[in-house]
């Protein structure tokens, strides 16, 4: 069987980079539509706001849209109303109809910065950044799903202190696995593969990562090619080791028998799709049965062509301009110059898009719950911007809009333990959209603010920290 291109590379695109530090950027970008807080009360950055008027109120669990005002106290929603009350007083934001969505959740990152797939320096430009492209994006929460561990979980801390602005970075620290000929090291400790070649290894090295306290333990289950051969029983010693530290693990899966023994293994959730054998349906009855999320990761599976070549579509989008260089969007032009790899998955994407799409379309019929996932840190992936890319493809799949927004916002927030939402008590974290995704999924990328328990984030301010313009060629972000 060939290996897919997600089997080796979806994980450790970082190994093989030429290290360019510091994507900063000269100046801030004007957000035309920007909301402001309008009555008395902070203006700054993260200003609290205690009433949403005139909102288009779009709730995925229930799947209605409906006209109403919301009252925020203490991070969360204190009350909903229809009529508009009288006297709002201070703090108070009219939504003039916009759309107010629950905000968004990306479940599988890698978030080291944007690869090039040109040979020469990707636009590593770190965690932190990334942290605050997540947030410009409307994704308030995100799960690195494979990053050095030291580094990865000190930024996690660091954030969650409220030192680092951005999303809330949730962390798995270090992926564990066993790839085939790789000596131990390099990297030592800090290596983004735990190397495991017996049940004893596996079971040694989740006792040795429980101290970081990672949100969650990622697996390496993948049998599609010959790079990669983790045991059954290292996988089953490895879940039932972290079981009993009390955390939940997550499987990348290559085929559907892979997907399989993670399920048996006791496995919490599964991610990535298998197209070259149709997904068995009792396979779907279990994880619909057993309710464990697959994410299904579209964009690293199937996106690379949408932002590949002279007039490719996906550069058009604002969204992406904003959150990228002018530079990475010239560097995914030269088709005819793309390393191996990047040609390989250009090849690859291009004939099996529609055999993954007919896998998840599968799943949902099937009653699978699904949660969206972008696996940035890849070719043809973009942080922060390819959260909307997963919803986007999940419509294109025939995915109903509706259950793609759930899988992007409410139920990928449950997943983390963020309980958002639009009902009293729900936690107040929002995307403030100029245009209905009912009407199309892409509007999700027309963001007008984003809101954070109950704070409006400055994106301005966000974007400005970033690489809005090329900075790139300003040398602000360049080959140490
Ligand atoms: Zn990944």
């Amino acid at each position: 069987m060939r290996s897919a291109p997600h089997s080796l590379g979806r994980f450790l695109p970082a190994l093989t980079t030429v290290v360019v530090l510091g994507c900063g950027a000269p100046s801030g970008v004007p957000l035309p539509g920007a909301l402001r807080v309008q009555t008395a009360g902070p203006k700054a950055a993260g200003s609290a706001v205690r009433w949403l008027l005139n909102a288009r109120i779009l709730d995925p669990e229930a799947r209605t849209e409906r006209l109403g005002h919301l009252q925020l106290q203490g991070g969360h929603i204190a009350s909903v109303h229809r009529e508009r009350p009288a006297n709002p007083g201070p703090n108070t934001v009219d939504l003039h109809g916009a759309w107010l969505l629950p905000a968004f959740v990306d479940l599988h990152v890698h978030s080291w910065g944007n690869p090039s797939p040109l040979p020469g320096p990707d636009h590593r430009c770190g965690h932190a950044e990334t942290a605050r492209l997540m947030l410009a994006a409307g994704v308030v929460a995100y799960l690195d799903l494979g990053s050095k561990p030291r580094t990865i979980f000190a930024l996690r801390d660091q954030v969650r202190a409220g030192l680092v602005p951005g999303a809330t970075l949730y962390a798995a620290g270090p992926v564990l696995g066993h790839i085939v000929g790789m000596k131990p090291g390099p990297g030592g400790p800090d290596a983004r593969l735990r190397q495991t070649r017996t049940p004893a290894e596996g079971r040694a090295h989740v006792r040795a990562l429980v101290a970081s306290r990672p949100d969650i333990v990622k697996v390496l289950m993948d049998h599609t090619g010959p790079e990669q051969d983790l045991s059954l029983a290292s996988l089953n010693a490895i879940v039932d080791e972290a079981h009993r530290h009390g955390l939940r693990v997550i499987c990348h899966i290559g085929t559907w028998q892979d997907a399989r023994a993670c399920v048996m293994a006791g496995a919490d959730a599964l991610t990535h799709l298998w197209d070259e054998d149709d997904v068995p349906a009792e396979l779907v009855q279990i994880l619909a049965k057993r309710r464990i999320p697959l994410i299904p990761t579209q964009p690293v599976q199937v996106d690379l062509p949408h932002f590949s070549g002279p007039n490719a579509p996906g550069w058009r989008d604002p969204l992406l301009r904003q959150l990228t260089t002018r530079h990475l969007q010239e560097t995914y032009r030269q088709t005819a110059r793309f390393v191996q790899k990047a040609k390989f998955w250009l090849r690859y994407q291009g004939a099996h898009a529609k055999g993954y799409e007919r896998q998840l379309l599968t799943l949902h019929k099937g009653g699978v719950v699904l949660l969206a996932g972008s696996d940035t840190g890849n070719f043809g992936t973009f942080q922060g911007y390819s959260l909307h890319r997963e919803l986007a493809l999940m419509v294109r799949a025939g995915l109903p809009v509706w259950a793609a927004l759930k899988a992007g916002t409410t139920a990928a927030g449950r997943f983390l333990g963020r309980k958002l939402g639009v009902k009293v008590g729900d936690e107040a974290s929002f995307v403030v959209l100029a245009a209905s995704p009912l009407v199309a999924i892409s509007h999700t990328q027309r963001i007008r603010s984003v809101i954070v328990r109950g704070r409006l984030v400055d994106r301005a301010a966000l974007l400005a920290g970033t690489s809005v313009a090329d900075t790139f060629r300003a040398s602000r972000c360049r080959r140490r």
